[in-house]
């Protein structure tokens, strides 16, 4: 991480000082995030740290702008900069994938997702409906066919991964919209390898003939291939979406190449910006250009107003991600994340799949006697950020869960080595061969009940701090 420069250190520090005048609890919170991040071993999988320039580009007028609509044909007068930002944003987005379309509006990975299904909808049962109807638009339709067309959206099928195989909710679960809207079966993982078997999917969506075939996960320690998926969906008839949010960052850095990379395959790729991608908090959908005037229709179908200020940030972030360094980062993603798992491999640690080849890996707990619950919150005592998760077929169900997931793209910005990620996995044993349940955690959610061994939570903090001062956080920056 580069050295902050005096300049911008005394640019954010005048900031803070304004911020303090009108607000002083704001201030001294932001100050106190900082510090908290340094101090933490931050292994969240989703999570990451983007550069100065990337955070400074979200803080300034472009906040202010109204610009509903789409570049060069917008609802509000004086979008000339907003036109100028976000076809920036567009054009590095389809440089760095190498996409025939990029819209980059949307505010969030969930957000990128609903864009993506009302455009597969529009483009595959909306656009002929109204053609056999002979009408140009939906105003055009009487309500009899207004009514029968919004039965048929409701009638509709997806496919996706399932949660506890590290799907995510988006993906056609009933706690989410998509859940809601789309009638839904899921495809899991073999139980004896816990890779995704791609003869048993096939099968099911033969059966099943989704509308949307729904690839990518969040908690899948594998690789997926994006080619058999396209066979897959042509067989049966699908769109192929790709939520590439996790692992966009080893698409941008050419890590997932061949049959890996899912914009080679997928009619629609939807993402988040903020995670292995490294940008501001945000989402983007990447298509061929079939789908581009469906997706245009983002805004206002099912966003608000575009965040035209986020919009400059990714801008920026994904011409970071152009760069060779950024290549290198994310070859250290993925070899950090071989360390981990050989780390807690040579300690006896059990690893859903037996390893990883992405940017996560997922720690069975059970072996430890512990649920995912109280072994987040026995590593949290100990200065260690991690998220408990579901693992196949969880015993311990979706809330205590029996697994924790643990990612490298966070630390890996910092400049941890593998040699580091080993130590990590050291710590962490320890940690959760210290920890004792107290009791089993079933019934209604509560605090998790465990006990760590005393000591053990002040050598991993002690320990951790050698691993962080090593790598410091924004290194220059003094608030
Ligand atoms: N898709 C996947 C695969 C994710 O892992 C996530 C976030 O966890 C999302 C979508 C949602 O992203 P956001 O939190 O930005 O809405």
């Amino acid at each position: 991480m580069s050295q902050v420069n005096a300049e911008l250190n005394s640019a954010y520090k005048t900031i803070l000082n304004v911020i303090g005048g009108i607000e002083p609890r704001i201030a001294e919170a932001t100050r106190q995030e900082l510090a908290d991040q340094r101090a933490s071993l931050k292994l969240i999988a989703s999570e990451n740290y983007a550069s100065l320039p990337v955070l400074a580009t979200m803080g300034t007028w472009f906040s202010d702008k109204y610009a509903e609509g789409t570049v060069g044909h917008r609802f509000y007068a004086g979008c000339q900069n907003v036109d100028t930002v976000e076809s920036v944003a567009a054009e590095h987005a389809r440089n760095l994938f190498g996409a025939e379309y990029a819209y980059v509006q949307p505010h969030s990975g969930i957000d990128a997702n609903l864009v993506a299904y009302w455009a597969i909808l529009a483009n595959r049962i909306e656009s002929p409906a109204l053609e056999q109807l002979g009408a140009k638009t939906v105003n055009d339709l009487t309500e009899q066919d207004w009514e029968t067309l919004r039965k048929t959206f409701g009638e509709q099928r997806v496919m996706g991964m399932a949660l506890d195989a590290g799907g995510h909710l988006t993906h056609g679960f009933r706690h989410n919209i998509s859940g809601k809207m789309f009638h839904q079966r899921s495809y899991g993982t073999d139980p004896e390898t816990g890779l995704i078997d791609y003869d048993k999917l096939r099968r099911d969506a033969k059966e099943f003939k989704p509308l949307i075939l729904i690839a990518g996960y969040s908690a899948y320690p594998r690789r997926v291939n994006f080619a058999t998926m396209r066979e897959i969906a042509d067989e049966v008839g699908a769109v192929l979406m790709v939520d590439m949010a996790h692992f966009a960052g080893l698409v941008a850095g050419k890590i997932f190449q061949g049959d890996e990379n899912p914009i080679a395959h997928a009619d629609v790729v939807t993402t988040t910006t903020h995670k292995s991608l490294r940008g501001p908090r945000g989402g983007m959908v990447l298509s061929t250009k079939e789908f581009a005037a469906d997706i245009d229709r983002g805004c206002p179908m099912v966003l608000g107003g575009p965040l035209s200020h986020m919009m400059a940030a990714k801008a920026v972030a994904l011409a970071e991600a152009q760069t060779a360094d950024f290549q290198t980062y994310a070859q250290n993603v993925a070899d950090n994340a071989q360390s981990l798992a050989e780390g807690f491999l040579k300690r006896g640690g059990k690893l859903v799949t037996g390893g990883t080849d992405n940017h996560l890996v997922l720690l069975d707990v059970t072996t430890f006697g512990l649920t995912g619950r109280q072994a987040e919150s026995a590593l949290l005592d100990a200065g260690v950020v991690t998220n408990r998760n579901s693992i196949p077929q969880d015993p311990n169900g979706a809330w205590y869960t029996s697994g924790v997931r643990l990612g490298t793209p966070a630390l890996t910005t910092r400049g941890f080595t593998g040699e580091d990620f080993d130590r990590v996995a050291e710590l962490i044993v320890d940690v959760l061969e210290n920890t004792t349940p107290v009791t089993a955690s079933t019934g209604k959610p509560g605090k998790a009940k465990y006990t760590l061994a005393d000591g053990v939570a002040d050598r991993t903090k002690q320990a951790a701090n050698e691993l962080l001062n090593n790598h410091p956080l924004y290194p220059g920056l003094e608030l």
